[in-house]
């Protein structure tokens, strides 16, 4: 039996290490930076470095690294030797203070758009005190921010933490004008839900497709999916729950709360959720989740697929991002309260995402935009690529009630006043349940579910907190310079149910009709990756994120430039993949079949003169039909290819392969999952669907 409690954060310098380990003076001057987020003073840094080495030595570390976040969407790592060399020809263990917070890196191999031209090549890495270090595989990680020298962000993780900085500055004026000065900080809090495939290895290894791009790129829909919903929370599998324990063990080990585990919709598909954390621990938690699960899963022979969309016409997987505001004193700012003056606080909270995402749907779009989930976006188990924001009628009517057009209570007929009146207490249950909307309010935070399964959790999180920071700033600003607190309060919150109720929708978002009724409320509808991308560098956005200092306008254009091309990159790699398949692997099959069937004709003809050969003779000419179709679509493909890559315009360029190479693969892969329903299954150089999703056995 597992010892829990012990394994639990074994494998991580955190507080109670520190306090063991660290002079009374050092520990508390570490505590100090890590809540106040300021510079470290390079003696104590010493002092903790060197604490930290003999730890993590003692641990049987030997090297030790500087563990980021750059714009690959992966982790990286350097790994250093603590081995220093003394006068005597012999080594030493080392770590200094110096290494220990800032670290050089060659920047010139990671994507930073045109910040590479602009700066120089070289960037450092800095340590973020505030997410402990770890040891994985003999390596003491060092959790940091990946910076270029000029000091621009080369990461995900820098714009988090200042999009931090934003929202605990903007949050903590609001809480001061309700009177909560015991409130020193206020943190958003995220609890990510990640959704997987499981694969056997054996069976992945003959799929290119899965090899090279994650995801499926042919097969036809096998004859049982998902319809019986008998995997959804089904009885996992011996083999899968040895993974998962064995996942569960490696996660505690590093002190993340690993939590919820359970099959998922599709067959093959499971989740597994932490409780939450502060948005970047959160991050960086989630990444070595994704790293972990991968790596386990090989040790069972097994492969784990976190690509949003691995098969086609089978759901795809999301990571549901929780998301809530904390203070500091344990209070979480989306729980309604029991006083007046708690719900007014709460509202105006609440209000603040509203105004939020009605003012910015665009980057809310772009923050989940990958050539992987516009697959899985808008395609009926997967929110829309419409934002819009789900608070469940009962909310919606204390709105309303307050806005004064209808009364809240039918019997009551009395409109709600802010500071005046208590809300009413709503079940958790009835607002969780709405399971289509991007962004739903389920009882005390806000789950966004358009997150695809394979990104970081950064980006989105880092929208979010701008976003709503500004809208914070533009209320504190109102409620300073009011008069009458109470009336300008309610007279906020009217306003932004009335000027931004339009970004609100209660019902079905898989529904058609929400399409043509989003569009006549004027809510954007960007239904792919380089749609979504043309937004990022509008001035509205690089309005906010500049006048937040989240993101400069040089580092929004680099980052514009990244994921562009990173879209055009997957594309490509895809578009290639398939080509190579389908000519060096379908079409051989299907000559071969077809050569096959005629031949037997023949033969059968030969040996008897007047033999019905009719199933072979339609079988032929289906296969023809269906072998000309694949033929000249993979020619097509091949000719729209050659005009996207030879193409030098990076705007253009984008537009071809979301416009022309991809409805071109579309045909490739109709024509030949229709012949590999008329093969012989042992002609088809593939496993099908129904070997790879029924494989975990
Ligand atoms: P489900 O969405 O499947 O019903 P839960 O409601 O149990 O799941 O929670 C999902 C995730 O939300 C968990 O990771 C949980 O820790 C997280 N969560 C719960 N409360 C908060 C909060 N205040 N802030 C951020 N995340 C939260
Ligand atoms: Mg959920």
């Amino acid at each position: 039996m597992t010892n829990v409690p012990e394994l639990f954060g074994s494998m991580v310098f955190n507080d109670a290490v520190m306090q063991q380990r660290l002079p009374q003076d050092t520990y508390q001057r570490l505590r100090q930076t890590m809540k106040d987020g300021k510079h470290l003073d390079i003696s104590i840094a010493n002092e903790v470095a060197a604490a930290m080495k003999d730890w993590a030595v003692e641990k049987g570390a030997t090297h030790f690294t500087h563990w980021f976040q750059p714009l690959t969407g992966v982790t990286a790592e350097k790994h250093d030797s603590f081995i220093s060399t003394d006068k005597n020809g012999g080594v030493m263990m080392y770590f200094s203070g110096k290494e220990l917070v800032k670290g050089e890196s060659d920047a010139s191999s990671f994507p930073s758009g045109g910040l590479r031209a602009t700066f120089e090549a070289r960037g450092y890495t800095a340590w973020d005190p505030t997410s402990y270090a770890f040891i994985k595989d003999n390596t003491l990680c060092i959790p940091t921010a990946f910076c270029s020298w000029g000091g621009e962000a080369l990461d995900t993780k820098t714009p988090l933490l200042r999009s931090m900085e934003t929202i605990d500055r903007q949050a903590m004026r609001i809480l001061r004008l309700f009177g909560n000065n015991d409130v020193m900080h206020v943190r958003p809090t995220v609890g990510p839900e990640q959704e997987y495939f499981l694969v056997d290895k054996a069976v992945y290894e003959k799929r290119p497709d899965l090899i090279f791009t994650g995801r499926t790129l042919f097969g036809a829909r096998p004859p049982k999916g998902q319809e019986l919903d008998d995997h959804y929370y089904g009885t996992i599998k011996p083999r899968v729950a040895a993974f998962m324990a064995e996942v569960d063990e490696e996660l505690w080990k590093l002190g993340i709360p690993d939590k919820t585990r359970h099959n998922e919709a599709a067959p093959a598909q499971h989740e597994l959720a932490p409780i939450f954390s502060t948005a970047n621990i959160a991050a960086d938690y989630n990444q070595l989740t994704m790293e972990i699960i991968k790596k386990v899963a090989r040790r069972h022979d097994l492969v784990c697929l976190l690509h949003e969309k691995p098969f086609e016409g089978v759901n795809g997987s999301g990571k549901h991002n929780n998301w809530s505001l904390s203070t500091d004193t344990g209070v979480n700012l989306f729980e309604p309260g029991d006083t007046p003056y708690q719900n007014a606080q709460f509202l105006l909270f609440l209000c603040a995402v509203v105004k939020a995402v009605d003012l910015y749907p665009e980057m809310l779009r772009i923050s989940v935009a990958t050539a992987g989930n516009d697959h899985r976006l808008g395609a009926n188990e997967a929110p829309p690529a419409i934002i819009s924001i789900f608070l469940g009628d009962e909310l919606e009517e204390i709105l309303d009630a307050i806005e004064g057009e209808k009364s809240y209570s039918a019997k009551e007929k009395t409109t709600m006043r802010i500071g005046v009146h208590t809300l009413p207490r709503f079940p958790k249950d009835t607002t969780d349940r709405n399971r289509t909307s991007p962004l739903a309010f389920t009882g005390n935070k806000f789950e966004f579910r358009s997150l695809g399964s394979s990104a970081s959790i950064s980006d989105v999180n880092t929208v979010l907190n701008t976003a709503v920071a500004d809208v914070l700033c533009g209320f504190a600003d109102r409620l300073e310079s009011a008069g009458d607190f109470n009336a300008m309060l309610h007279q906020l919150i009217c306003e932004t149910i009335r000027e931004h109720r339009r970004v609100i929708f209660n019902g079905n978002g898989y529904d058609q009709s929400w399409i043509a009724e989003a569009e006549k409320r004027g809510l954007p509808n960007l239904k792919d990756t380089p749609s979504a991308l043309n937004h990022l560098l509008d001035e509205k956005n690089v309005a906010l994120f500049e006048r937040h200092k989240v993101l400069s306008r040089t580092e929004l254009e680099s980052r514009y430039e990244i994921m562009t091309e990173n879209y055009i990159k997957v594309v490509r790699i895809e578009a290639e993949t398939m080509l190579r398949m389908a000519r060096q692997g379908i079409m051989p099959a299907v000559v071969r079949f077809k050569g096959e069937t005629a031949e037997s004709a023949l033969r059968q003809r030969t040996f008897m003169a007047n033999v019905d050969v009719t199933p072979e003779t339609e079988l032929l000419g289906t296969l023809s039909d269906y072998a000309n179709e694949l033929h000249s679509a993979v020619r097509d493909l091949e000719k729209e290819l050659a005009s996207a890559v030879s193409c030098r315009s990076i705007t253009e360029k984008v537009k071809l392969y979301s416009g022309s190479v991809i409805p071109a693969m579309r045909r490739v892969r109709a024509a030949a999952d229709a012949l590999e329903l008329i093969c012989a299954k042992d002609v088809w150089p593939y496993p099908s669907y129904s070997d790879l999703l029924f494989s975990e056995e």
